[in-house]
């Protein structure tokens, strides 16, 4: 049986970091492949090592000096050396850095490096083999991530290694240059490496006991949930819930491997479970909430629409043409309303308009702004009576006029539309409806 771990910034941030993921691992022979990030926050303000190395780059790309930013960078991988009482040296690591950043190495580059360095100390640390994720993970020509090739030099490489390192975010390209996945891509990184050897599962540890119903910025220490299926977790995290980077579900989801989510900071929890689907009942009706703020609706009528076909093709075109994306699309018999993100519409919206005019002849449009989408998503709706009566009930109590309903057909979701204003009112109050009272 094989576990791959990756671990966090926070979870790699110190040496005292280090210890306790060293114990995690040591507690359990499974756990062969390690996933190490940079290291993160020490505490609140204290600056991240991707983001000091961005910075670095940025200096070198103008010319300017950098030397002052990259010591600081130096000194916190020394200080976990120190405080890991090991003995590596990073010297020849540093003066390659230095060189390339004089040379003109890009942004992929330098931010690589906060993860390739870590994977060094973890490897000494655990005295596990390192192998370069520029030697293991591919992009193709056009900077995509090639899951084929990836799968197969990987799986080649991984197959007959009883443990390794693999620094979590970077690959290379076809050129061999490098190239980091989206922020937060270390997590893409343990997913694919879970894929290539077959584990077991894919532990992800982090600094909070698993995924939790609700925003805990909204709802203070919010319940975290047991057990989570992709589908619902690629609802909860299109609406902005974040624990996992979004892309790391589709490499491990492939072979059915379920996630773990755990907290490297409270080992013993049980964390939460991401699986492909499961017969176990969530605890509450509900699996989570989540919403984001910023949207606009466009609604749009004209005297028996429903009698004519092609109209809702001929507005969504008018959203095409302008490169719009629309995220909910809600009608009624001579009414139809599209759902679009307002910081993307804002500067096109008087092209869309008189598009909609120009191709669907619609008799008026009416724009509305500073809306909120919130997602309440759960498996266990589609057995439950009454979701959705609870769901309106509560929001009425607690004075929140409820703008759009949308239910898709799979039952797994419930998506309102508030306003702004009501977002964190809607959000509690769907939470103590469901969950609190339980309790
Ligand atoms: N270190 C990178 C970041 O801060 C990648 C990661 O941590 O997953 O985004």
């Amino acid at each position: 049986m094989k576990k791959v771990v990756k671990f966090g910034g926070s979870s790699l941030a110190s040496a005292e970091q280090f210890r306790k993921v060293g114990s995690i691992i040591k507690a359990d022979p499974e756990r062969r492949f390690v996933v190490p990030s940079a290291p993160g926050k020490r505490n609140r303000n204290d600056e991240k090592v991707t983001d000091m190395l961005y910075a670095c780059q940025a200096l070198a790309g103008e010319g300017e000096d950098f030397g002052a930013k990259l010591s600081a960078i130096r000194s916190r991988y020394d200080e976990i050396i120190r405080g890991l009482s090991l003995d590596l040296s990073l010297d020849e690591e540093f003066q390659t850095i230095e060189e390339n950043l004089k040379k003109g190495a890009g942004k992929d580059y330098a931010a690589s490096r906060g993860e390739y360095l870590n994977g060094i100390i973890m490897a000494e640390y655990l005295q596990f083999p390192f192998i370069d994720a520029a030697d293991i993970i591919f992009f193709d020509e056009k900077g995509n991530f090639d899951a084929d090739k990836t799968d197969k030099v990987m799986s080649a490489r991984l197959e007959s290694m009883d443990a390794a390192v693999i620094p979590g975010f970077y690959g290379s390209m076809p050129d061999g240059s490098i190239k980091t996945f989206s922020r937060g891509g270390s997590d893409i990184t343990g997913s694919i490496v879970a894929k290539a050897v077959h584990a077991e599962v894919y532990e992800n540890w982090t600094d909070v006991s698993g995924f939790l119903i609700a925003d805990p910025r909204i709802i203070p220490n919010p319940v975290a949930i047991d057990t989570i299926t992709y589908k619902e977790l690629r609802e909860l995290s299109y609406m902005g819930a974040t624990v996992l980077h979004e892309d790391a579900i589709f490499p491990v989801r492939k072979e059915g491997i379920p996630i773990n989510i755990r907290n490297t900071n409270s080992p013993d929890d049980n964390g939460t479970w991401i699986v492909e689907s499961t017969c176990q009942k969530s605890r509450f009706v509900i699996t989570g909430i989540a919403g984001k703020k910023g949207f606009c609706s466009v609604n749009i009528e004209k005297d028996m629409m429903n009698s004519e076909v092609g109209f809702g093709r001929k507005v969504l075109q008018a959203f095409e043409d302008s490169g719009i994306s629309f995220e909910h699309v809600p009608s009624g018999i001579d009414t139809m309303t599209v759902f679009v993100h307002q910081d993307e519409f804002m500067d096109k919206e008087q092209k869309v308009v008189s598009a909609i005019h120009r191709l669907a002849k619609p008799d008026t449009i009416d724009i509305e702004s500073d809306l909120a989408l919130i997602a309440v998503v759960g498996r266990g709706m589609k057995s439950t009576r009454g979701t959705a009566g609870r769901i309106f009930s509560a929001l009425a109590h607690a004075n929140v006029n409820v703008k759009m309903i949308d239910q898709g057909s799979s039952e797994l979701n419930i998506i309102i539309g508030v306003r702004n204003e009501d977002f964190e009112t809607a959000i509690r109050a769907i939470y103590n409806i469901f969950v609190l009272i339980q309790l």
